[in-house]
């Protein structure tokens, strides 16, 4: 996960902890009040994506003799903690969706 203004890495403290701006360019993350929704947002689509995936692989899988556990108990673990481990990937996507929409200011020259 690397800064969407310059590249760099090291954007956040440990996992689900993220650093308020950029360590090597100082852009600030949080631009507005409600910015993260749009990470939650995210974080959303593509938990439900990999969720509808390991529904539809375990239904297939436990074809022909079909039973609720083999089914659910996937489902429930990628429910819980896919979005989880997605947290950082989707605030970062956010940021550099935000960053293209609505680039950030660069310092003028002196
Ligand atoms: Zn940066």
């Amino acid at each position: 996960m690397a800064c969407a203004a310059c590249g760099s890495r090291g954007l956040f403290h440990h996992w689900w902890k993220m650093r308020e701006s950029c360590p090597n360019c100082n852009l600030v993350f949080t631009r507005s009040e409600g910015y993260w929704i749009g990470a939650v947002a995210v974080n959303t689509m593509m938990s439900g994506f990999l969720l509808l995936i390991t529904v539809v692989v375990s239904f297939l899988v436990s074809l022909p003799d079909l039973r609720w556990q083999p089914i659910l108990i996937p489902s429930a673990l990628v429910s819980v903690f896919v979005p989880l481990f997605l947290d950082p990937i989707s605030r970062t996507f956010w940021t550099s969706m935000v960053a293209i929409g609505r680039p950030p200011e660069k310092p003028s020259d002196p």
